[in-house]
């Protein structure tokens, strides 16, 4: 990016940064009170910033089209529908927090992809609660960081997004996945197995989670748990797997689908958990392909594309398993290969995605692979 001198025609004096995150398990649970299994990625948002004398807020991101210093007042924050209400929705809930704010110059840049699943708003949440935190003294540890971030994400911007990405952004770790209990916010990092090697490809077709479909998920769930008489999908759990899953047939469609899916998916996660305490990768990957089924059939929030990047993953010898990442309606897949040819896979599958799909798929992981997918197999 143009160095923040050229932009501000000043010095940066504080820099931080938060990586995206690759969910490995557990996709719509965590709006349901459910589990998750996310990891980091080894792409981040970075952002810097010189403090102010006065209340104006001055920020410029190298990854939004319009390329230009979007200008607000320090208690003036109000919601735009653009990407600058990420930064108001921290500013604001600092302010509502009382924490002793003055205004600032701020540059984002990120290598997180926007819109591609693996949580490019997180990331810039944290980084930026992160730089703040540094720059004016702030009393906040990352776990605090990761709640505010999802109260500005949810209350501010309007996302209804569950806490997974704030939480994995804010604490999550390299070579270790984050599993979390969303009821209570408890959380364990769980060491990766060495056998496996992680491949992350995005389809090139972005969604954005302030609008739409996701919403409407969300708002089939607590129709679900409505009719089932339950606050949560996740307290299904108590009840006998047999019985919750006749009650949940009775419902009119598609409301049982959805909550087939977000019921069977706890399981999943809590069985990946298991997994990885036994380094049994192999039953991890069926794992993998089931919840992709699942976020398929019954939850419908896979695409042609991503479909395809799933299939092309299982005609790989060296491949345990393939999903669907993130909330879906485009986005990207994880992949779980065998560590030592997950490069040479991970190329092979994006360029035969390329031929079939005519799209152009980005690999996040392994990270420095050749990416030429132009160049023939
Ligand atoms: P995801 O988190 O999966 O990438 P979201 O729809 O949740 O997708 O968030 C993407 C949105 O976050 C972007 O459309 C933009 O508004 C905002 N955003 C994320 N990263 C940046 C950035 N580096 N600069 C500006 N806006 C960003
Ligand atoms: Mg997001």
């Amino acid at each position: 990016m143009p160095d923040f001198k050229t932009v501000y025609d000043r010095r940066s004096d504080f820099q931080a940064s938060a990586p995206g995150r690759v969910n490995l398990m557990g996709d719509h649970t965590d709006y349901n009170g459910g589990y998750v299994l996310p990891t980091v990625i080894p792409q981040r948002t970075r952002a810097e910033l010189a403090l102010r004398a006065d209340r104006t807020v001055r920020v410029w991101s190298d990854d939004v089209e319009d390329r230009q210093i979007e200008t607000y007042e320090l208690g003036t924050e109000a919601r735009q529908g653009a990407w600058i209400d990420y930064v108001q929705g921290v500013t604001h809930l600092l302010g509502q927090e009382r924490h002793p704010l003055t205004g600032f110059d701020l540059a984002l840049d990120s290598t997180v992809p926007l819109g591609a699943g693996l949580s490019s708003s997180a990331s810039l949440l944290v980084a930026m609660f992160r730089v703040l935190r540094e720059a004016l003294g702030l009393t906040l540890a990352d776990a605090d960081i990761a709640r505010l971030a999802h109260r500005a994400e949810t209350d501010f911007v309007g996302a209804p997004v569950g806490v997974m990405d704030q939480m994995v952004c804010a604490l999550g770790m390299t070579g270790r996945a984050l599993f979390i209990d969303t009821a209570s916010l408890r959380y364990e990092h769980i060491p990766l197995p060495a056998a496996a090697g992680w491949i992350v490809i995005h389809s090139g077709v972005n969604h954005s989670h302030a609008t739409g479909s996701y919403r409407q998920r969300r708002e089939e769930c607590e129709e679900a748990s409505r009719l089932l008489g339950v606050p949560h999908l996740r307290e299904l759990e108590g009840e006998p797997r047999q019985r919750a899953l006749a009650r949940m047939e009775s419902l009119p469609e598609p409301l049982g689908r959805r909550a087939r899916h977000v019921v069977t998916e706890n399981d999943r996660v809590l069985a990946g958990v298991q997994c990885f305490e036994a380094r049994d990768t192999e039953k991890f990957g069926q794992l993998m392909y089931a919840s992709h089924e699942s976020l398929r059939r019954d939850y419908e929030v896979s695409t042609d594309e991503i479909d395809v990047l799933v299939d092309l993953a299982r005609a790989e010898p060296d491949v345990y398993g393939a999903r669907l990442t993130g909330g879906g309606f485009g986005g990207s897949v994880v992949v779980a290969a065998r560590a030592d040819t997950a490069s040479r896979i991970a190329p092979r599958i994006a360029r035969a995605y390329r031929q079939r799909c005519g799209r152009v798929p980005t690999v996040l992981l392994p990270k420095n692979v050749d990416t030429n997918v132009n160049a023939t197999a």
